[in-house]
């Protein structure tokens, strides 16, 4: 039974024996070309019945007769249904995508650090569950990992895609003795504040792993460090074919959560399919980013930018997709030694970058970036609601009040609130948005209330991170400027 989501992602790939992985392999690569290949997609519709020339051609060595739910247009009734059983490869495929998504919310447990950093581990949650109720079913896919660096500044991939506007490329962060020492600092900095949730760090954000030819070195570092190696995302896994190999070399070795590949265009599909085996590939998923291919994108950064230039302003559906970020923590540049902590938000004209930067240090040792992360820490994530504050309900919340409770409806939840310990409703208190926190105890106090009753109370709203704690507008405008 594996306990942590890195011993549950080998343990997908331990139980199998080579043969069954090797026809994952081959299904996930007839799936990729499917999607993203709209010459493959024609072919098969004329072969309908004899689909597996059009496979065999493409070095697919999997029958997809034997998976016709996947991707047969009158059988994809039966995609996960109990009829799918009558096709073994579709089978094999669900079963594994299910043990993909439980790991993804393995991933997300990770982070949890209730003894290493309760602050941090509380105001996480907070954060987890303002998602949950922004982004609704599109939230699951977000892991808030604690922590990412990049080791560039900007990038060169430009991606008219790009979900946080990459900046121009400046340069990189190079693996030389004191930068490494600085690297190695501060990656151990954050095992000793964070503990195991610091494995859930990764190397790029607004930068793409390919623009730093020592990428591989700095990834093996945070291995050593925190036993986990971390996640590569890249757009550009063929600009430094060596390197993309040596990444995937140390995957082979260590194998702790799968990678991707952003896929601009059908014809660079088709140079990575030329480049690497779908065993190769089996550790990555290649994330289908290009104009006609079946995938769809995040509504924030570039892509936020070109969809409304085109005026189609209505990607919300059932999930609010409007964020590729996903870190609940700290976002660091190595090249400018900046620290920021920072957590996902639909992109909008004050955030438009899908995340929301609540403050921004600098520093020059391992040192001085604990100290930095750790005054943050003390800044910001609050036990109780700080008395001295504005106190009101989040900004995406409407307030309802009853008779004796009060409504808060996000997007995607309603909450019931039993809580009108005095005649002057606490509710409608927060909900007017005139008093501090104090000011609010003070009130119902003299109106007859239990403090201890109300002070209770708060915490409770705070904890469910159902007050609004953007109160501060200096890192709003800045986000402009900004880019994976
Ligand atoms: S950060 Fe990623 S998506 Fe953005 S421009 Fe660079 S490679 Fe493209």
């Amino acid at each position: 039974m594996a306990h942590t989501a890195k011993e549950h992602y080998r343990q997908i790939f331990d139980r199998r024996t080579p043969g069954e992985i090797r026809t994952l392999a081959h299904i996930k690569r007839f799936l990729e070309c499917f999607r993203g290949d709209t010459a493959f997609r024609i072919a098969l519709s004329i072969n309908l019945n004899n689909p597996h020339t059009v496979a065999a051609l493409y070095g697919i060595e999997v029958d997809p007769m034997e998976m016709l739910p996947l991707w047969h247009p009158d059988y994809r009734k039966f995609y996960g249904k109990p009829e799918c059983s009558s096709w073994p490869l579709a089978v094999t495929w669900l079963d594994y995508i299910a043990e993909m998504e439980r790991n993804r919310d393995l991933l997300r447990d990770e982070g949890n650090m209730p003894v290493a950093a309760p602050r941090f581990h509380a105001w996480r949650e907070r954060q987890i569950s303002r998602c949950d109720d922004l982004f609704g079913d599109c939230a699951k896919s977000i892991t808030h990992p604690v922590i990412a660096f990049e080791l560039s500044e900007g990038c060169t991939g430009g991606c008219w895609f790009c979900g946080l506007s990459a900046g121009q490329f400046k340069g990189y962060y190079e693996y030389s003795e004191e930068q490494a020492d600085l690297w190695r600092g501060m990656v151990g900095v954050t095992r000793e504040m964070f503990g195991s949730a610091a494995s859930t760090g990764f190397c790029y954000n607004a930068t793409d792993p390919m623009d730093n030819p020592d990428y591989d070195r700095f990834l093996f570092d945070f291995y050593q460090i925190t036993g986990t190696l971390p996640q590569t995302t890249t757009a550009m896994p063929l600009k430094n074919l060596a390197l993309t190999k040596r990444v995937l070399k140390l995957f082979e070795h260590y194998r702790c959560v799968t990678n991707r590949f952003s896929v601009l265009s059908t014809d660079q599909l088709n140079q990575i399919h030329a480049a690497f085996s779908p065993e190769d590939l089996m550790g990555v998923e290649l994330v289908l980013q290009g104009k006609g291919m079946l995938s769809s994108k995040a509504f924030a950064g570039r892509a936020r930018n070109e969809i409304l230039k085109n005026g189609d302003a209505t990607p919300l559906s059932k999930g609010d997709h409007s964020t590729i970020a996903c870190v609940s923590g700290f976002l660091i540049n190595m090249p400018r030694r900046r620290v920021q902590l920072i957590t996902p938000i639909p992109a909008s004209k004050r955030w438009p970058l899908g995340y929301r930067i609540l403050d921004e240090r600098f520093f020059g040792t391992p040192d001085e970036f604990q100290d930095e992360v750790q005054s943050m820490i003390d800044e910001h994530m609050h036990e109780s609601p700080p008395s001295n504050r504005p106190i009101r309900f989040r900004g995406d919340l409407l307030y309802e009040a009853k008779r004796h409770h009060f409504l808060l409806r996000s997007c995607h939840w309603e909450y019931q609130v039993p809580y009108n310990a005095a005649s002057i409703s606490v509710g409608d208190l927060i909900a007017g948005g005139n008093c501090t926190t104090s000011d609010l105890v003070a009130r119902v106090v003299t109106d007859g209330a239990s403090a201890i009753a109300v002070a209770d109370g708060l915490d409770q709203l705070h904890m469910k991170g159902l007050l609004e704690d953007d109160l501060d507008e200096r890192f709003a405008w800045r986000s402009s400027e900004g880019g994976t």
